[in-house]
């Protein structure tokens, strides 16, 4: 058993209305259930999620949080613009986005894109990666999953990892519940998040710097899902949240 992970090479700098599916179709060509990983930072680099600090005017919430934490209030406004819930200030703002994602700074990011500016997130990335996936399987003519992944830490450990934060055409969630192990019991609680698994074996290639690789092919691998997904399927509903109702009595 094996599966490939096969970097796309020479993708240029990325810009507002560029367009992705052609420019990964011209370097590579695609296969039958292919799963094709994007970063998100150039995702919404063509979506035109690029603001310059400081045209960002923040708001009284903005400002009260900077008091307290002595952060920049521009960046706690964009911050806040593309958040639903706030559990944590400090030392790093904890949010729930609009979208429904929970990660370190709404995933609005400084990290490259050019000086002075920051990075939002996709505001929809289910949206961005079916549009994504739609024109990239009409190109091509292949049956293909796409994945928008962005960097985000883990609760407990040190350390970022790649995670799906938008998908098409593949489940975020394998469920084992009903299978069986090695010695016949049958399996009741496990679910594997294979969006995640993925993303994170795509950032092996991506890296975090100025590797240049925004885009990765996993290959020989069959999670291909005719129909509808979201990466919604993976968020744990709000009452068996233990850790947000936690953070909630620590912040009221
Ligand atoms: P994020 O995880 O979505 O925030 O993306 P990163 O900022 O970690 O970048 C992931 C990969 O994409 C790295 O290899 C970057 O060098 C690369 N990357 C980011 N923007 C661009 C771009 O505009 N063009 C190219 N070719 N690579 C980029
Ligand atoms: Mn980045
Ligand atoms: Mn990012
Ligand atoms: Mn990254």
């Amino acid at each position: 058993m094996k599966f490939e992970a096969i970097a796309v090479e020479k993708i240029p700098l990325i810009h507002k209305g560029d367009d992705l599916p052609s420019i990964i179709c011209e370097r590579i060509e695609l296969q039958d259930r292919d799963i094709i990983v994007i970063a998100s930072t150039i995702v919404a680099k063509t979506e035109g999620e690029i603001f310059r600090l400081e045209d960002i005017i923040p708001e009284e919430q903005a400002l009260e949080i900077a008091a307290r934490t002595g952060k920049d209030a521009r960046f706690i406004q964009a911050v806040l613009a593309r958040s639903r819930e706030v559990f944590v200030e400090a030392p790093f703002m904890l949010v729930t986005t609009l979208a429904g994602h929970t990660c370190v700074n709404a995933g609005v990011d400084e990290s490259n894109i050019e000086h002075g500016f920051l990075l939002y997130p996709p505001e929809n990335s289910d949206a961005s990666a079916s549009k994504l996936g739609n024109e990239l399987e009409r190109i091509s003519g292949k049956k293909l999953s796409v994945i928008v992944t962005d960097t985000n830490g883990r609760a407990f450990k040190i350390g970022q990892t790649g995670v799906a934060i938008g998908i098409f055409k593949i489940k975020p969630i394998k469920r084992w519940i009903g299978e069986k192990d090695l010695f016949g019991k049958t399996l009741e609680i496990t679910e594997e998040a294979i969006a995640d698994e993925l993303a994170g074996a795509a950032n092996l290639l991506m890296g975090e710097g100025a590797g240049g690789i925004p885009v990765v092919i996993i290959r020989g691998l069959d999670y291909y899902f005719e129909g509808n997904t979201s990466i919604k399927e993976s968020y744990r509903p709000e009452d068996m949240d233990v850790l947000k109702k936690g953070l909630r009595c620590l912040r009221n």
